[in-house]
């Protein structure tokens, strides 16, 4: 009797130890699975341009809306910054302005908001998503702009400018100063990323495109990076 009742104690022993072995095996492979990187300590506010009642600027060839352009590319930076470990605050993240209800100054309201937004996140770099448009249809490629003699919103226009330049075909433009609202309504660097001319039927083609969207993404993510002069290949490699 006593000799039965320890078998079966030392079977039970054995299953229990199974099962437990198997669900940290599995648990361990959950969490590989979604290892994340560390968090690096920035915090990005990203700004997708116009949006509701302000569609911004219209695809030559297919009247895409520069709004919807602005915020695929603005959500893909998001998921690529904080796969990186950035922190990421975004102004808008649906179709719709910052306006509220009100229908008088729609515009004024809606840019004072994004400022707000970029106040209160007191971040590291603020990346303002549009797409250009100019009368004459042959310019192309993506351009970067900062406020004037805001030397750090310089260097990061630098940084994700060169970037661009030496991974995108058809974009060597020059990061240049610019007097737009988004960047002169605080002191945090700030730029404005110009993904590309709507005018031109060929960028419109790339613009409206998931992978060409994800590039933009990923090359703005390795500039804002260089800025911060963090080794991307070192990160993965933690
Ligand atoms: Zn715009």
């Amino acid at each position: 009797m006593f000799t039965v009742i320890k078998k079966n104690h030392l079977i039970a022993t054995l299953i229990i130890a199974i099962i437990l072995i198997t669900f940290s095996v599995i648990t361990i492979n959950t969490a590989m699975a979604h290892k994340r990187l560390p968090k690096l300590g920035y915090t990005i506010v990203i700004d997708a341009g116009h949006g509701g009642f302000d569609a911004g600027v219209a695809g030559v060839a297919t009247k895409v809306k520069e709004a919807d352009l602005n915020l695929k590319v603005a959500k893909k930076l998001e998921k690529c910054l904080t796969e990186y470990g950035f922190d990421v605050i975004m102004t808008r993240t649906s179709g719709n302005g910052l306006y509220g209800l009100h229908t008088k100054n729609r515009k004024k309201r809606d840019m004072e908001a994004r400022a707000r937004i970029i106040h209160d996140a007191k971040p590291d770099a603020v990346v303002s998503i549009h797409m250009n448009y100019f009368v004459q249809s042959k310019q192309r490629g993506a351009q970067v702009f900062y406020k004037k003699n805001n030397e750090r919103g310089k260097e990061l226009a630098k940084n994700i400018q060169e970037v661009l330049g030496l991974n995108l075909e058809h974009c060597n433009r020059l990061f240049l100063s610019g007097d737009y609202y988004i960047v002169n309504c605080s002191d945090y660097p700030s730029v404005i990323v110009e993904c590309g001319f709507l005018s031109n039927a060929y960028d419109e083609q790339l613009l409206i495109s998931d992978e060409y969207q994800q590039k933009l993404a990923y090359y703005i993510t390795l500039g804002i990076m260089k800025f911060f002069d963090i080794d991307p290949y070192q990160i993965i490699s933690l």
